[in-house]
């Protein structure tokens, strides 16, 4: 019971409980593509990453956060390269251009 219960996502449009390998939504034909609990998260990851970015982005804290870890430590000893790293950094996250060590974007959906 409870492992099937890890194989369901709801629509996010009309709630109706789904197959997590459903595409669309057969109640009201939403793309579900997106719309699991991943994509959910990413208003708020993505406004951490750039609260990060603006407030502690000289020690690297955003790259930690976001899994580089290594560019972290480096802009950590750098100081974000002279802060010149962290601002161009900054403009990325902004554009939406980033990503975390899983190559997944962060960007305000
Ligand atoms: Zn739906």
């Amino acid at each position: 019971m409870e492992e099937n219960l890890s194989k369901f996502i709801f629509c996010k449009d009309c709630g109706k409980k789904l197959s997590v390998n459903a595409i669309t939504c057969p109640e009201c034909g939403n793309p579900l593509k997106g719309t699991n609990l991943n994509s959910q998260s990413e208003p708020n990851r993505f406004v951490i990453t750039l609260l990060l970015c603006w407030f502690l982005g000289i020690f690297g804290i955003h790259r930690f956060y976001t899994g580089h870890t290594t560019i972290g430590i480096i802009q950590l000893l750098t100081l974000g390269g002279c802060a010149i790293w962290t601002l161009i950094d900054f403009i990325i996250i902004v554009s939406g251009g980033f990503k975390d060590s899983d190559g997944n974007a962060i960007k305000y959906n």
